[in-house]
């Protein structure tokens, strides 16, 4: 197949707000050892990619944005000692596949991904669905399993429980049999959290957060809070752990957390992770897993995608996209159609 020259994509050239972002034209990424080339149609959007544009990750630039998409493959990997490869035929991958994956450089026509990251679509799954469920689906299916690993009868605290991250937790935490308790800012999101798992909601802006959660749990605290506010809400957690609970956090929606010495474990013996996504699924295997599991949720019914709206794939779109997700006024997932 023969591919454009150049491809449009949202770039980052400097740091700043919305308003740095542009639509501009880079080389189209060419077939390569080990990358998927995918001609992208939906786009996710993600906080990380307004972290990317304000600076609060340094990385070199100009830099495209964009961490996830779903579209077809336009060309497979060149390399021989991947394509023998026994995880890579696993996959089964052929030009004209539907297929979702995490990438960086996502808000462009075409992306190149590495094929660990990448995952067929089941037939009975829309493509826009790939795009709403890989990178926040993967990150709370990981922090689930792994980073403390959910069980009946928890109590799981999840913030901004009507988030985009948040929904999936709600939906996969009740699944496994956990109490939900979820912090959201507005009644209306607390409706949304309830419909989708949330046993009870506090609303943070209206409730004294501790206060609720230590009536909720008998004055024991949860066994796990689950933190994508960061800076906020980071000391309150330390009130509502239980002892020997853990603390993930694992964003920073409200700005980064500050160090902190570690005998401030102590009081409680609790543990507290700062995961990524990223780090989790490194290895094929690692990826495969996670990708299995997030498509058998979907197809169980388990895991349903709110979409808030969705973005023309413009400069003015994707800078809208990036001022309503860091508004607190969105809900569930946000997503750019990619022309
Ligand atoms: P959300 O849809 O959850 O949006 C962020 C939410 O945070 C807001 O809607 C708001 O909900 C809440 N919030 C509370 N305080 C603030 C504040 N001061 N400013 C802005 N928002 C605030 O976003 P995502 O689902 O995309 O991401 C959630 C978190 O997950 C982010 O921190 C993101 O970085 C992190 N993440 C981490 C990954 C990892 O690998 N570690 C991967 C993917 C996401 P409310 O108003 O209801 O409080």
């Amino acid at each position: 197949m023969s591919l454009p020259k150049t491809t449009k994509a949202i770039l980052v050239q400097k740091t700043g707000g919305p308003e740095v972002l542009a639509l501009g034209e880079v080389a189209t990424p060419t077939p390569s050892a080990d990358k998927v080339l995918v001609k992208v149609e939906w786009a996710g959007v993600n906080y990380v990619d307004t972290y990317k544009r304000a600076g609060v990750y340094t990385l070199p630039l100009p830099l495209v944005l964009g961490e996830e998409c779903s579209g077809t493959i336009v060309a497979l990997p060149t390399s021989e000692s991947v394509l023998n490869s026994e995880q890579y035929a696993l996959r089964n991958f052929h030009v004209g596949d539907r297929v979702a994956c995490t990438v960086s450089g996502s808000f462009a026509q075409y992306a190149a991904a590495s094929w660990e990251k990448c995952w067929k679509l089941p037939v009975n799954v829309e493509t826009k669905i790939g795009a709403l469920c890989v990178l926040q689906g993967l990150t709370a299916l990981t922090m689930i399993r792994e980073t403390y690993t959910v069980k009946k009868g928890d109590y799981v605290l999840v913030h901004a429980a009507a988030g985009g991250v948040g929904l999936l937790l709600c939906q996969a935490c009740s699944y496994l049999g956990a109490h939900v308790i979820g912090t959201v800012s507005t009644l209306a999101k607390a409706q949304l959290a309830r419909e989708n798992g949330a046993e009870h909601v506090i609303i943070s802006k209206e409730q004294n957060v501790i206060q609720e959660v230590m009536k909720l749990t008998d004055g024991k605290g949860c066994h796990v809070i689950l933190d994508g506010i960061g800076k906020d809400t980071w000391e309150d957690d330390f009130e509502m752990i239980r002892r020997k609970g853990t603390i993930v956090t694992y964003g920073n929606a409200s700005g980064v957390v500050p160090p902190f010495a570690p005998l401030k474990l102590a009081g409680k013996n609790i543990k507290v992770a700062r995961p990524t996504l990223g780090n989790y699924i490194v290895t094929a295997e690692e990826s495969a897993e996670y990708f299995s599991w997030l498509f058998e949720l979907i197809d169980k019914g388990v895991l349903k995608f709110h979409v808030h709206d969705e973005y023309p794939f413009t400069a003015d779109g994707v800078r809208k996209s990036q001022t309503d997700i860091t508004s607190r006024g969105t809900t569930g997932k946000l997503v750019i159609k990619v022309e």
